[in-house]
């Protein structure tokens, strides 16, 4: 396959772009698509200009968007229009569009997947859509049951004018809400290589109101907007979306970090976002690291070169070219030296497929390389990268200020990791503290699981520890303390907890254990004290148990009762022993 980009400027005209073309382009091919991204809005235009280029090349598939902002060949080009010319030799391009308006987007995207699985060799499919004014969630739902195989990407309409809303159009149609497919059957491949570079900032804040599953009311159950106002200084008035684009809400699913950025925010303070989210989910306010988009680009340019790709397009979220402030070497100078064409748009919305997941994102820069059979001689050179990469060693305030941000942020979070670690500990043995041990054992007695499968409890108490203190000293007694802690560390699974109760008094949680296993461990760790010559003089010290195996519904005071009973049954018996019952 071959790709052909062109700028349709003061300079160029759209006749002398299809000349170029024409006089370049192969004589055999399967299909043609052009791809036009245009920062014209006005109907007119976009039907003058999808008819000329239809009458010229009567077989080619038009499939175009409206932008705020175009990329030819790694540049930004502003208030332009991009033809992109992809001709395929062994692959075949169908075009379908869906107009919202007339058809709800899930029952759109039954019937596309409905086509897509009658289709033979299906091998990707390339969306524009109108994101900002539709919610496409349900639409891409459908595409996620396509295999796994299958490629998804696309990017959403956009304009220069805030005021002003996209469009998506073929030669056929103009949609200012809907969606266009294409799909690529025979012998295609497409890599997607995507990055953000956007980090979280601060501390995260849960979910806890929402209208629909695409406003959000409530965070921390204070009205959205406070998060905005109170971390970042910005403010429901005509700015705020220009103001929050650079600072979206990021959250994480299925291992991967998602952005969503405001498009909207109403009078009590609820923000509107294009796409979905969820009550109980946690989210970050969000910032470009211009250190991490660099690195990221890096990586990602690096998978496409590695992937040698005969065709390239992109499609790059708006607000990375705001955040930048039209700085955008590091997603784009690798392209323009790259020396193969390529073109691209600014988004709202990008659509990629995520192991099975077709995901809306924002701020993400996605790049789609394609390739007709098995890689042939590679004509993007790695080299280039380096060179790119070797180039800057100054670093910017805003660069020193993110790096700031981002150490800054983690030792936050280290610092409030290891608060709640010593709040839940005890701090001589540490092992979890009586409060942190009571409710692991309240939360696993209460779980449904208890009903299902057994939970034994032991507990333990040194015995004549008072004798130990008042024999070795205080300090010996502390340090039989932490070799007792040890050998309960020593004696549990994953999944099981040990505390320290009281005192010399310890206690083990063992879910998913019968009683006669935790009687078992009990009577192993018995043995283990009573072989230790743990004191200064090398004799051993003991400790007296009491086994017991939770009964569902059993209140838990009555537990504990039978416990301690038991515990007490031990030492009445003569210390150095196991006790335990069913019931
Ligand atoms: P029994 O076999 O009946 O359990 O006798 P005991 O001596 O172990 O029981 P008692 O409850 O009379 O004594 C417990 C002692 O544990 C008293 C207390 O001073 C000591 N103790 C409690 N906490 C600590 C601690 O953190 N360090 C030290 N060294 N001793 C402690
Ligand atoms: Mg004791
Ligand atoms: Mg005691």
């Amino acid at each position: 396959m071959k790709q052909f980009s062109f700028c349709v400027d003061g300079e160029h005209t759209l006749q002398s772009c299809m000349e170029q073309f024409r006089t370049s382009c192969p004589e055999e091919y399967s299909a043609i698509l052009i791809f036009v991204f245009t920062s014209r809005r006005k109907a007119s235009e976009i039907w003058e200009m999808t008819e000329t280029l239809q009458k010229a090349f009567p077989k080619a598939v038009i499939a175009g968007s409206t932008t705020s902002g175009e990329i030819l060949n790694g540049e930004l080009q502003l208030h332009s229009t991009i033809l992109d010319f992809l001709v395929f030799e062994r692959t075949k391009v169908m075009l379908q569009s869906y107009d919202f308006t007339k058809l709800h987007a899930d029952e759109a995207g039954s019937v596309l997947l409905g086509r897509c699985q009658r289709m033979r060799g299906l091998k990707a499919v390339g969306l524009l859509g109108t994101m900002k004014v539709c919610n496409v969630k349900p639409f891409l739902a459908m595409l996620s049951k396509l295999p796994e195989d299958v490629e998804v990407f696309g990017g959403g309409s956009d304009t220069y004018d805030d005021e002003e809303l996209g469009c998506v159009f073929t030669t056929a149609t103009i949609l200012k809400k809907g969606m266009l497919a294409i799909c690529f059957t025979g012998d295609l491949h497409v890599k997607l290589a995507a990055h953000s570079g956007w980090k979280t900032l601060g501390l995260p804040m849960e979910i806890t109101g929402m209208y629909g599953d695409n406003v959000v009311t409530e965070l921390d159950h204070q009205p959205a907007l406070a998060a905005y106002e109170k971390y970042l200084d910005i403010s429901r008035n005509e700015e705020f979306v220009h103001d929050t684009i650079e600072f979206p809400m990021m959250l994480e699913r299925n291992g991967h970090m998602l952005a969503r950025s405001p498009g909207a925010c109403t009078p009590d303070g609820a923000l509107i976002f294009s796409a979905d989210l969820q009550v109980g989910e946690r989210v970050w306010l969000g910032y470009g690291d211009p250190n991490e988009i660099e690195r990221q680009s890096a990586e990602s340019q690096r998978q496409i070169a590695a992937f040698a790709p005969e065709a390239i397009a992109f499609f790059c979220c708006i607000s990375r070219r705001i955040f930048l402030q039209n700085e955008v070497q590091p997603d784009l100078s690798f392209y323009h030296h790259a020396g193969i064409p390529n073109a691209g748009f600014y988004t709202y919305g990008e659509v990629m497929r995520t192991k099975q997941q077709v995901e809306l994102m924002n701020i993400t820069m996605l790049a789609v390389g394609f390739r007709e059979g098995e890689p042939k001689e590679n004509r993007i050179s790695l080299d280039v990268q380096a060179r790119e990469h070797g180039k800057k060693t100054e670093r910017s305030l805003i660069q020193r200020l993110a790096h700031f941000v981002s150490v800054t942020t983690r030792e936050l979070e280290e610092a409030n990791e290891k608060l709640a670690r010593m709040a839940a500990q005890d701090r001589l043995t540490e092992l979890n503290n009586r409060g942190e041990v009571e409710t692991l054992l309240k939360s696993e007695l209460d779980s449904p699981v208890s009903r299902v499968r057994p939970v034994s409890v032991i507990m333990l108490d040194l015995d004549k520890f008072k004798h130990i203190n008042d024999t070795y000293g205080h300090g010996v007694g502390d340090d039989v303390l932490k070799f007792t802690a040890n050998a309960l560390r020593q004696n549990i699974r994953n999944g099981d907890a040990a505390g320290r109760w009281g005192g010399e008094e310890f206690l083990l949680l063992l879910p998913g254990t019968a009683l006669e296993q935790a009687v078992g461990v009990a009577e192993r760790i018995r043995q283990m004290l009573e072989s230790s010559s743990v004191l200064p003089d090398g004799k051993s010290i003991t400790a007296s148990f009491g086994v017991a195996q939770y009964q569902p519904g059993e209140e838990y005071g009555a537990f504990y009762r039978r416990l301690d009973a038991l515990l007490y049954q031990a030492k009445d018996g003569g210390r150095n022993r196991v006790e335990w019952e069913l019931e």
